[in-house]
């Protein structure tokens, strides 16, 4: 039967796939970034695709490609078999009774499930999650972590080639004061002409927050994001309310109690919406729905993902109104490798929805192979 939604396999592959230049994160740096491949196949031959991503490694989350593809062919596989890819909510309960959180695994699979029920139906996901409410989306470039002259050269050229509006630098690499002042550096070239926003991952303390943030405030930072801890929401609470630019939740936000408590204590003004680290679209739809509610932004980050994820969030952040400030959604642009036959379109500081069926994006089968680990 040609439109017959019984699941009859699931595959994963890992892949590297080069960067165009090293990635730098507080604690780690990256060259290649891993991603695993998840494919759902139904009986009548349709594949839907999900990747498994985190930033780098472990660092983050505590999960990694290698773990992802363990849950997800030995937990995960077996409750899908037989079951139709358009019992999404019954199948991602039975799986809660598997595997404890797990989110970023939880994702690949769950949209995995989205994208081959969508191509049954020759719908785009979107469409599963009740249409477009927009086409494109705003995109924030992350500048690298080279000496604050060149970074100003690499902001200016790309604001000339209009692919970017504003930047994100991350911090927490180097010591704080060395790291305010190259960042206020940066946001001092670039003031007027763009908005720089900073991401210290959760790497500072309490009190050298209260120390250095207020200096990279003065300084033109416009936006700042999970300077403490996730789990010391009262810390962000504190910090939010002491700082004049809006304190942006991402490790402090990963379920939707999570960003539950961060509306309770008014602990940031947005919340960094990862279809990833929320355990993919429906868990990120709860987790938007608990921010909109309470008069607090929401903006479509990113794990770097490949084209498959980065596409899911761009039908995600293009289906929920919630998504009112933004993306950062430009991981295949830092992909030294096409990994599509057809890439996701970016221009004028936006990256625009793709069309066709389910995720609308093609891999290359090729390419796939070539960055295939094993
Ligand atoms: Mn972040």
């Amino acid at each position: 039967m040609s439109n017959d939604l019984t699941i009859v396999g699931v595959e994963t592959t890992i892949l590297d796939v080069p960067l165009v230049r090293a990635h730098k994160f507080a604690t780690t740096e990256m060259t290649a970034q891993p991603l695993l491949l998840v494919a759902i196949r139904t009986a009548a031959g349709t594949v839907g695709h999900g990747e498994g991503v985190v930033p780098g490694g472990p660092w983050w989350g505590g999960e990694s490609v290698e773990t992802m593809q363990a849950l997800i062919e030995r937990y995960m596989a077996p409750v899908l078999a037989g079951r139709r890819v358009n019992d999404i909510t019954a199948i991602m309960a039975d799986i809660e009774k598997v595997v404890a959180r797990a989110q970023f695994a939880k994702a690949a699979v769950e949209i995995a499930l989205h994208d081959a029920w969508a191509r049954t139906l020759g719908v785009p996901v979107h469409t599963l999650l009740g249409g477009a409410f927009r086409r494109s989306i705003d995109v924030t470039w992350a500048l690298g972590a080279a000496p604050a002259a060149e970074i100003i050269d690499e902001a200016i050229e790309l604001l000339e080639t209009r692919r970017h509006f504003s930047f994100k630098l991350k911090m927490g690499a180097l010591d704080p004061e060395t790291d305010t002042q190259r960042v206020v550096q940066i946001a001092q070239a670039l003031h007027v002409k763009a908005g720089v926003r900073v991401d210290i991952n959760a790497r500072w303390d309490r009190l050298t927050a209260l120390k250095y943030l207020p200096r990279l405030a003065d300084g033109g930072v416009e936006l700042i994001e999970q300077p403490t801890p996730g789990d010391q929401i009262e810390v962000l609470a504190e910090l939010n309310q002491l700082l004049p630019v809006p304190v942006m939740a991402d490790e402090s936000v990963q379920s939707p109690h999570n960003a539950l408590d961060v509306v309770r204590q008014r602990a940031a003004d947005v919340i960094a919406i990862k279809t990833t680290k929320l355990g993919g679209l429906r868990r990120s739809r709860e987790t938007v729905a608990i921010a909109r509610a309470a008069g607090i932004a929401c903006h479509g980050a990113t794990s770097i993902e490949g084209p498959i994820g980065t596409a899911a969030s761009i039908h995600f952040a293009c289906a929920e109104p919630g998504i009112d400030f933004g993306s950062e959604l430009f991981g295949p642009l830092l992909f030294e490798e096409e990994l599509l036959t057809t890439p996701l379109r970016y221009a004028d500081g936006q990256v625009h929805l793709p069309d066709g069926p389910g995720l609308g994006v093609e891999l290359n089968p090729d390419a796939v192979k070539t960055w295939s680990r094993n």
